[in-house]
């Protein structure tokens, strides 16, 4: 096994509001040199550092809009995520939870704080991931999977370095929670000062990282919290020591290497296919929901 090597440390891009509820850092496809085809099968990376939100009555948040042709995988790390999608499906995703959902070949769906949270106030963070599905599965039926922190499979880090959480893919022979349509490995670990984590990955998988808290050593190169971290298609082994109590988020995924499509909530393969998706949004076919949370 080779080491892999650091391709580019990312700074975290300035933040913009989704809706009134998500600040957000858009790493992917927002930053130069991550287009949606770098990180394929990973389309979108929005990252939502820490912000605290003062109590309020009203939910903040995205009101109904729809998705086509891939997934949306939400990763709670403070506060509550509220969603209600055109499928009937829906919940509440807590510090340490995840929402897997597959719009595939269509939903409508509502992205809020918690009642519960709007109430209490308090720090917000999480990320978001678009996961593309391969064309094979952009027309299948939705579906929505709410991962529960206890569901999660975890394994404990030698030395009392940390846990890694699998939520899908692999770790160390433990598979991840939950059911995706290729080959994903995301894996959240929280490492204690001076934890030491292994990771390794095909050499053709797309690979990387984002400190969520704390900081970390990666291969000499100091790493602080809320920056990304590419890794080289070389290689497959690298190690992550904790510099403090950290948090990162690694995503490492093989390729499905399609043609792109994409306008705003729809990613397909062909401008026909996008042109199709507007319509079928805009007469009707994806369904009808209330604006705000019910
Ligand atoms: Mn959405």
């Amino acid at each position: 096994m080779d080491r892999k090597e650091i391709e580019k440390i990312f700074a975290p891009p300035a933040p913009h509001m989704v809706g009134d509820g998500f600040k957000m850092h858009n790493f992917i496809p927002g930053v130069s040199r991550l287009d949606m085809k770098r990180m394929d099968p990973f389309l979108v990376l929005d990252y939502g550092s820490k912000m605290y939100f003062s109590p309020a009555d009203k939910p903040r948040g995205v009101g109904c809009h729809p998705h086509r042709g891939f997934e949306t995988v939400t990763i709670a790390y403070h506060g509550s995520v509220a969603h209600e999608d055109s499928t009937g499906a829906g919940g509440i995703i807590n510090e340490g939870d995840v929402q897997w959902m597959t719009a595939a070949k269509g939903i409508l769906h509502k992205e809020f704080h918690s009642k519960e949270f709007t109430q209490k106030g308090g720090d917000f963070q999480m990320i978001q991931l678009w996961v593309n599905l391969p064309a094979a599965h952009k027309m299948s039926k939705p579906g929505y999977q709410t991962l529960k922190n206890n569901e999660i499979p975890k394994v404990d880090i030698e030395n009392q370095g940390g846990i890694v959480e699998v939520i899908s893919g692999e770790y160390k022979g433990i598979k991840g929670a939950a059911r995706t349509y290729t080959s994903v490995n995301l894996l959240n670990t929280k490492l204690n000062q001076n934890g030491k984590v292994k990771f390794s990955f095909p050499a053709n998988y797309n690979t990387a990282l984002i400190v969520v808290e704390g900081s970390v050593m990666i291969n000499g190169e100091k790493i602080p919290g809320d920056y990304f971290v590419l890794f080289k298609n070389e290689g497959e082994e690298f190690i992550v020591e904790a510099l403090e109590n950290s948090v990162i988020l690694t995503m490492s995924g093989e390729p499905i290497h399609e043609p792109i499509a994409a306008h705003g909530p729809f990613v397909m393969n062909t401008r026909e296919e996008l042109m199709e998706a507007f319509q079928d949004y805009n007469t009707g076919k994806f369904g009808y929901m209330e604006e705000n949370l019910n």
